[in-house]
């Protein structure tokens, strides 16, 4: 199973699963990422910290999530087969608990299909629209064909009181994309009870992300 493919993959999956844990966008055992090698994702395991996890110990599944090496794949695996199945250009997922996107996860009255305004040029340009999938409890199958629909229009997701899912052509791209999404739920927040003027539909539309 291990190809010099799927070495250096290891290694990148290793690095950004570093990366996310040094830049706080994850805590405890929460958070995993995976990359699709033709036929096969490689994907962090259950109960994994990102901050510890090693390149011997990824998981490889098959494109339909059949477990083919290593230890037992994160219990949110299916999503990651959901958002690749969707995206056939995306060859890779990002998803974290990060805590001002989990934040703005829980918050009342937001619209499902767009969680938060394109508050930045840079959002609007990384993220898109960014549309806010009901809850599920953890490892409830349901919500794998829930995130497969949205995803076909959309590269960025935010799963209800939970966190954003983030699929990109590769792993730099999605983590970028995660990174912008905090960001912005961040400045969401601080800004919230202020009169505030995100740009318009037709500025946002103009930067928005190719599908
Ligand atoms: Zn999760």
């Amino acid at each position: 199973m291990i190809t010099p493919e799927t070495g250096l993959a290891r290694q990148q999956v290793v690095a950004a699963a570093r990366y996310i844990h040094r830049r706080g966008l994850t805590h405890g055992r929460t958070g995993n990422l995976s990359i699709r090698l033709g036929e096969r994702i490689l994907i962090t395991p259950t109960g994994a910290s990102l901050g510890s996890v090693q390149a011997d110990q990824l998981s490889v599944i098959r494109v339909d999530g059949e477990h083919l090496g290593g230890p037992p794949a994160s219990k949110e695996a299916f999503l990651h087969v959901a958002m690749l199945r969707a995206r056939p250009s995306a060859t890779a997922v990002v998803h974290t608990h990060s805590s001002y996107s989990a934040a703005v996860s829980c918050l009342a009255g937001l619209d499902p299909d767009n969680a938060l305004p394109p508050l930045t040029a840079y959002f609007a340009m990384r993220v898109g629209q960014l549309p806010l999938l009901a809850y599920h409890a953890p490892g409830d199958l349901a919500l794998g064909p829930l995130a497969e629909d949205a995803a076909q229009r959309h590269p960025a997701l935010l799963l209800r009181n939970h966190g954003p899912i983030v699929a990109g052509q590769d792993l730099d791209s999605a983590l970028d994309v995660v990174e912008e999404l905090e960001e912005t739920a961040k400045l969401f927040l601080l800004l919230h009870g202020r009169p505030v003027q995100p740009l318009t539909t037709e500025q946002a539309d103009a930067l928005a992300p190719t599908r």
